[in-house]
């Protein structure tokens, strides 16, 4: 498997065409979506195609070994906050020490109230995002977001003040099983925001899918995103990257009046589909914990699921790979589809 790291799910629809034809030559056709709004490609061979490294390479989309496990930055997808990743990103790699962050520690950059926070991120910038056609413009200011905590900095200064909260979390890490800020003992997280002060996050559900404004919120469902779905979301022609999602959504700016073609590829493209509660971890034959075939599974209970109901996570372990941030039903080692349909009227699971 292949982790590919798109610093905020920003993605030229060119480039994800291309990904998509890599992972149909090389595997699995079918290019996955993470809940780190990245993409994986599975099923290769090992050891990798030389031709298939060379490729992401080229695609710059590993831009260094160090820096594999430490690129994950989830963000908002509003145009108006594309400099903000931009600069954070820019930031990270042009420091090797950061290059030793677990690769499960989470950036975050949010509008004020942005859907993202509702992520399980480790620090977060918040900031406004530009109006369109400023964007490249770092005036104003932004917040640092850890632990509860919040304070006020420069936008300019925003990445470098979030990454200082990255490098004062590794000095504080005890052991390699650190991964998170919430791992670290009150001690260790208490100095990590000079300054902040208790700050209350609040923030709304994934967007649904459809139309909003002249843009378009397209649904992948499972995250399995084929190579019919790569095509129609590469053949339209907008002057915005697509923006990958941690929900298994893309953006697609302007997309609006493209609904209905990309909804023939397979992308969910209207709010009352099932696949807006509905998702499963990779399960068999893809994952040697379980004999479960959740995937198999969840397609066939998906007319069945109530799409107005709770989110409901089809799992083949307790490891729960995948599963939505906020509160949802887990249908733990379903062997019919009532098992699935009964699990989403069962009691939630906390928020992650
Ligand atoms: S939840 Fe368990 S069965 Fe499912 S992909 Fe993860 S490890 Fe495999």
């Amino acid at each position: 498997m292949v982790r590919l790291r798109l610093p905020g799910g920003r993605v030229e629809p060119r480039v994800l065409t291309e990904i998509s034809s890599l992972a149909a030559r090389s595997g699995n056709p079918d290019v996955t979506l993470t809940s780190r709004g990245s993409l994986q490609l599975r099923g290769l061979p090992d050891p990798l195609p030389r031709e298939l490294v060379a490729a992401i390479d080229r695609l710059g989309l590993v831009p260094s070994g160090e820096h594999d496990k430490a690129r994950n930055i989830v963000a908002d997808p509003r145009p108006g906050l594309d400099h903000l990743v931009r600069e954070l990103d820019r930031a990270l790699l042009a420091d090797p020490g950061l290059a030793g962050l677990p690769g499960r520690f989470l950036l975050a950059v949010a509008a004020p109230g942005g859907p993202v926070l509702a992520e399980p991120w480790d620090v977060a910038i918040v900031a406004d995002p530009l109006p369109e056609g400023q964007n490249s413009s770092l005036d104003g200011t932004a917040r640092i977001l850890v632990d509860g905590r919040a304070a006020t900095v420069a936008r300019e200064e925003a990445p470098e003040a979030a990454l200082d909260v990255a490098r004062r979390f590794l000095a504080a890490r005890t052991d390699e099983r650190t991964w998170n800020v919430r791992d670290l003992p009150e001690t260790g997280r208490s100095g990590l925001l000079p300054g902040g002060a208790p700050f209350a996050v609040g923030a709304p559900g994934p967007p649904v899918p459809g139309p909003v404004g002249e843009d378009l919120v397209a649904l992948v469902p499972l995250g399995l995103l084929t190579p019919t779905m790569a095509a129609a979301l590469g053949a339209v022609h907008v002057n915005a990257p697509l923006r990958i999602t941690p929900w298994r959504s893309v953006v697609v700016g302007g997309g609006a009046d493209r609904a209905e073609e990309l909804a023939d590829a397979g992308l969910v493209t209207t709010p009352d589909a099932p696949w807006t509660v509905l998702t499963a971890c990779a399960g068999a034959p893809s994952c040697g914990r379980t004999a479960t075939p959740t995937r198999e599974l969840a397609r066939a209970a998906a007319p069945f699921v109530d799409p107005a109901g709770p989110p409901v996570h089809v799992i083949g372990c307790d490891r729960s790979c995948g599963h939505p941030a906020r509160s949802h039903a887990t249908a733990l080692n379903p062997t019919s589809v009532a098992d699935i349909v009964a699990a989403q009227r069962s009691p939630l699971e906390e928020d992650a």
